[in-house]
């Protein structure tokens, strides 16, 4: 007979459960004087403190505030090097030329396998402190067969939600011939990928891939088994938002330059618009406006992006206090898209929530309330963390 240990986490002044059908009724299902109950990996039990059932242990919040860890959906973390020099340069307003995306793909290339498992572990764990307990992340600064696939390899040995994106920038190796390059993102390099990544991506941008190649290098991954997502309408108007929903990606990211249109296929479709406020954040760029967006009956998520040259955060919580301060996102909002809006842009229903059943990831926060995240910007306010049950910070 297998047994499970079960604990109890008592006296949680503000419990964010994320399902309206428990607590207060609003989407974040909140609990007042709550408890919490693990049994193994999973959640067995949210209710009143005062209810809550006999367990092997038992921790006292103290007053304190318990929130679903976050899901941070789209990070970049597969990478070499830094490039200080050109944020310092652009926040100082100096002219800077340097390769831009090309600096870390020649990085990342130079770098041992080692020392890129060792970087996406410590980004890992920076963002564990801060209470992340799931995430994605994606290749492409490798941009070639090779460098591509071993990306992913290292990837997937952190994490089960990995993307390829070979199709980033077109390599520098075909910049005469960036169909060339499209060939071989859904040729070879495809076949190398496939195996390692659960998603592809495309920056349908200009200057990157346009609608024709977006799609064709998103179709050829669905025939793959690789689902779509997209880096869409991040610098200017453009056609990946509705090309996402068209090919039902399960999200569609940055959503910064969005018309009506735009706004309609969101409202309409399943793909949720993933926000990355950390990027016009570092980029001194135009915000997008999740308010117009969450009004057009979209999905919204949250996330990071982190990454080395637009948005070198790995803190949810910095991503929802700018979402508070600068997208008019309230602060239940945005802790909802922190969560279980990152669950939804990875199509996950046992994450971002904490209900009977669910993976029992959550955190801590030395605050009486979830609504402090965005109150007190800046302030470590994660106090513990557990993920699949156990303590892990
Ligand atoms: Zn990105």
């Amino acid at each position: 007979m297998t047994t499970t240990t079960t604990t109890a986490i008592t006296h949680i002044a503000n419990l964010v459960t994320n399902d309206p059908s428990l607590g207060d009724g609003t989407p974040l299902g909140l609990i007042q004087d709550a408890a919490v109950v693990i049994d193994g990996d999973r959640i067995a039990w949210t209710g009143e403190s005062s209810k809550a059932p006999a367990t092997d242990n038992a921790v006292d919040a103290g007053g304190r505030a318990v929130i679903p860890g976050f899901v941070d959906s789209h990070s970049h973390l597969v990478f070499a090097g830094d490039r200080t020099a050109e944020f310092n340069a652009r926040m100082s307003g100096r002219p800077y030329s340097a390769g831009g995306i090309r600096t870390t793909v020649a990085a990342t290339r130079a770098a041992s396998d080692e020392e890129l498992s060792a970087n996406v572990a410590r980004y890992l764990a920076e963002a564990l402190r801060q209470g992340t307990t799931t995430f994605e992340t994606k290749s492409g600064y490798g941009l070639s067969v090779e460098d591509e696939a071993r990306a992913l390899r290292i990837a997937a040995t952190h994490t089960d939600e990995v993307t390829f994106l070979g199709a980033h920038i077109v390599s520098p190796d075909y910049a005469d011939d960036p169909a060339g390059y499209v060939d071989l993102v859904t040729g070879p390099m495809l076949d190398a990928c496939a195996p390692y990544a659960r998603w592809i991506d495309v920056f349908c941008e200009r200057g990157a891939f346009d609608e024709d190649q977006a799609r064709t290098i998103l179709t050829a991954g669905a025939a793959r088994g690789l689902h779509p997502r997209v880096h869409a309408n991040q610098l200017g108007h453009g056609p990946g938002v509705r090309l996402a929903v068209e090919l039902d990606a399960a999200s569609a990211d940055h959503c910064t330059h969005l018309d009506d249109a735009d706004l309609d296929a969101l409202g309409q479709g399943r793909t949720v618009a993933t926000l990355l406020p950390g990027a016009e954040f570092s980029t001194r760029a135009q915000w997008p406006d999740a308010r117009r967006i969450l009004g057009a009956g979209a999905t919204v998520a949250l996330s990071t992006d982190c990454n080395p040259g637009s948005s070198f955060t790995s803190s949810m919580p910095f991503c929802i206090a700018l979402a508070v301060r600068d997208m008019g996102m309230t602060p239940d909002e945005a802790l909802w898209s922190a969560t279980a809006g990152g669950a939804a842009a990875l199509r996950r229903t046992d994450v971002g929530r904490l209900t009977p059943g669910a993976r029992a990831d959550l955190v801590m926060l030395d605050a009486p309330s979830h609504v402090h995240l965005a109150y007190r910007p800046g302030v470590p306010l994660v106090r513990a963390v557990w993920r699949a049950g156990e303590r892990a910070l």
